[in-house]
């Protein structure tokens, strides 16, 4: 795997910087934010993957269309979205997203998302903001005017609720997470959230709190070349800490990448060496395989 940071100072740069969209054909990562929900310093946690022609916005938070415009995209360009929960930073920023397509772009972007999610996505946060503002024979709009949503398929027989989606060669399955509420016991009762398998070779947690069977059962079904993890630095909560998370076997440490970080990150850089992580994921780096 190799790293192509771009510099923060670049934030500010007059000029905003140019990210690909498509690529020769090998797996790209970028990460448009790292930071947790409420950062102030870094942008929320959603990733660009791009392999070949194919392009997938990985979440779309509240702050990723100010994100994307500073890598000089507009939020119109992006084909095809991934949404893996509904907390406002993984979907905050779905509503430019809408809005900006059907009534400037005059385009419908593609989704992937299991059916189970689109409702909850549609009927408890999207529809407020979007479905009066326009009425097509006596009807407010529906999820399918913004949308093209594509499901993917339900693998069965599989440890947990998976499920795969495809196009060209690039491959993503996503798995259920046991991310809140707190006191749910696994990922059965929790309430919908999904982490990703990429090309069956990177694992993306999105949001999950610790779950050591997840993250030892894929490697060993799929000996993962990079794990990239959400963590936070504090007890309790709804993301795996940083205690838990050292407790992993030391090999699986050596290709976990935390992500999802609070603003304290920087003080943290010691302490995750000396646990033996590979480092924090870098906001706006693009991770090659
Ligand atoms: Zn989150
Ligand atoms: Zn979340």
């Amino acid at each position: 795997m190799n790293i192509a940071s771009r510099a923060k100072t670049s934030k500010v740069a007059a000029r905003p910087l140019g990210l690909a969209l498509a690529n020769k054909g090998n797996l790209e990562l970028t990460f448009i934010g790292a930071g947790s929900a409420f950062s102030k310093k870094y942008f929320q946690n959603n990733l660009l993957i791009v392999k070949g022609q194919t392009h997938v916005l990985v979440d779309c938070g509240s702050r990723a269309p100010e994100a994307l415009s500073l890598l000089g995209l507009r939020v119109s360009q992006i084909d095809r979205f991934l949404i893996t929960h509904t907390h406002a930073d993984h979907i905050g920023g779905l509503e430019e997203v809408m809005l900006t397509n059907r009534f400037v772009a005059h385009r419908k972007p593609r989704i992937i998302l299991t059916g189970k999610l689109q409702k909850i996505l549609w009927d408890q946060s999207l529809r407020g903001g979007a479905s009066w503002n326009e009425v097509v024979d006596g009807q407010p709009l529906g999820f399918g005017d913004f949308w093209d949503p594509e499901r993917p398929r339900r693998v069965k027989d599989a440890d947990r609720e998976y499920s795969v989606w495809s196009e060209g060669d690039l491959e993503i399955g996503l798995f259920r997470t046991k991310h809140i509420p707190d006191s749910s016991a696994g990922w059965e009762d929790s309430f919908p959230s999904y982490g990703l398998l990429i090309d069956q070779r990177v694992l993306f947690t999105s949001d999950t709190r610790f779950d050591r069977d997840l993250v030892v059962s894929m490697d060993a079904a799929h000996s993962l070349e990079t794990i990239f993890h959400d963590c936070q630095f504090y007890k309790g909560g709804v993301h795996a800490s940083l205690e838990e998370l050292t407790r992993l076997p030391a090999k699986i440490k050596a290709k976990t990448w935390l992500m999802h970080y609070g603003d304290a990150m920087e003080d943290k850089r010691q302490a995750i060496k000396e646990a033996g992580f590979a480092g924090f994921a870098e906001e706006w780096a693009t991770y090659s395989f």
